[in-house]
């Protein structure tokens, strides 16, 4: 069989511990026997980002830039333990945020559904797809604990010196403050990157804040999401007969909860931290999310929710069999290709990563899985695979597609 060619690289970009494993895996069983694969390689392993003083995820984030689609293999987030554990010089910032800073990315997680792993909520039975704002509220935010009686108020002064002053609350004893702050050129790029989502993905884009109660802060949101969507985005949004929807975010809670998914929930960074979570539990697993970063000038690179998978690394150093699922971040290969054949206009290389797709969901359907899924599915007697055999199970099904 002739390899499918490619025109422009990936950029990618490899990662740490069992995902490693698994990205190489994933290469020689799923990717080089079917693709003439032309990447840009950058080692975001732990090791080598201390050797580069993390010049390494600088450079990848710039290629990305360049070439406009990156797949990225999990990395660890260094904290005081890693940094015996690598000898580290530094501990490096997390690689997910240093990219997200330059490419100035919006966040989008989905779920990757199968028959057999049936969702909490019984009704969603198309993906719920959520955009995290990942700038400024809570997350910047400065605090006081205010240890007795006396006045808070909060004070903006001008580059010129003129001040603008809000009384915040009168204390008659001790209590607390919290001062945060986002701006426009964040939030408007972020609604840019979800409108520019929707588009590309063909679903409705919904937006919620507390505009009712926060007046000038959310309604900010509010304002700036509209006006972008009028100006730029309404006709294309027409044309395709997709719907972008703004409430309240206790109703869109509601409505979300009774709604049969295959929509954009796009959230401020609170919402979208704690939304997250639920709805990925709800579908089941964080094994079975992938991830898309998307720039607002529609630069993409793709991953897996999900981390390095370390307690399955250690066993793997141990010579002890590991069953971890790969699913994911072989979605995060899928696409990344089918976007970039989408740029490049290279057709097979489409057709490829929506069979691999394919080849994995009826590898799980067919009762072949990992230990985890094993455990949520309700298929009879599922068959138990090890790492590598799994992946190998979903060669056999691709073949036969
Ligand atoms: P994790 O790697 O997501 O794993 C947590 C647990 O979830 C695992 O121990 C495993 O449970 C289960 N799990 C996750 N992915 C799985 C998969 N593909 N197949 C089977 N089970 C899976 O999170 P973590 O252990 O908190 O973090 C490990 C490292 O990953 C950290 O250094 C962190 O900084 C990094 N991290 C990176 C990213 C990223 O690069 N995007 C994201 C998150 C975390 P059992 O052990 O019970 O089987
Ligand atoms: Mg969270």
């Amino acid at each position: 069989m002739e390899k499918i060619k490619m025109t422009t690289p990936l950029v990618e970009m490899d990662g740490d511990e069992m995902t490693r494993i698994l990205w190489q895996m994933i290469k020689e069983e799923l990717l080089l026997p079917y693709i003439d694969l032309k990447t840009e390689y950058y080692d975001l392993g732990l090791a080598h980002r201390n050797e580069t003083d993390d010049q390494v995820t600088v450079d990848s984030a710039n290629a990305t830039k360049k070439y406009g689609v990156a797949v990225k293999c999990a990395t660890i987030t260094p904290n005081a333990a890693r940094m015996t554990e690598y000898n580290l010089k530094e501990m490096w910032k997390s690689p997910n945020g240093t990219i997200r800073a330059i490419l100035d990315g919006t966040v989008f997680r989905a779920p990757i559904l199968i028959k057999g792993i049936v969702p909490y909520v019984k009704n969603w039975t198309k993906p719920i797809t959520i955009a995290r704002h990942a700038y400024g509220d809570v997350y910047k935010n400065v605090e006081i604990k205010v240890p007795g009686k006396g006045k808070a108020e909060l004070v903006f002064t001008a580059e010129d010196g003129t001040e603008v002053r809000e009384r915040i609350h009168t204390f008659e004893g001790p209590g607390i403050l919290q001062g945060i702050h986002n701006t426009e050129k964040s939030i408007a790029s972020f609604a840019r990157a979800c409108f520019g989502y929707a588009i590309d993905t063909k679903q409705d884009l919904w937006f919620a804040t507390k505009d009712t109660i926060s007046k000038k802060y959310d309604h900010t949101f509010k304002d700036i999401f509209q006006e972008i969507y009028d100006a730029e985005y309404k006709e294309k949004f027409e044309q395709l007969g997709i719907e972008y929807f703004y409430t309240l975010i206790d109703d869109a809670v509601a409505r979300v909860i009774r709604s049969e998914g295959g929509f954009i929930w796009a959230c401020k960074n609170y919402d979208g931290d704690v939304m997250s979570d639920m709805v990925a539990t709800a579908y089941g697993d964080l094994s079975m999310m992938t991830s898309v970063l998307v720039s607002p000038e529609g630069v993409y690179e793709y991953e897996a929710a999900h981390g390095t998978v370390q307690r399955h690394y250690y066993k793997h150093l141990k010579g002890e069999e590991t069953s971890t699922n790969s699913i994911a971040t072989i979605f995060a290969w899928t696409g990344a290709l089918r976007k970039r054949g989408e740029l490049d206009g290279i057709s097979e290389l489409v057709d490829f990563a929506d069979k691999l797709e394919r080849a994995c969901i009826k590898t799980v359907e067919d009762g072949k899985m990992t230990k985890s899924l094993s455990l949520i599915s309700t298929c009879g007697n599922p068959v138990i695979l090890n790492s590598l055999d799994f992946i190998k199970a979903i060669r056999e099904t691709l073949e036969a597609l």
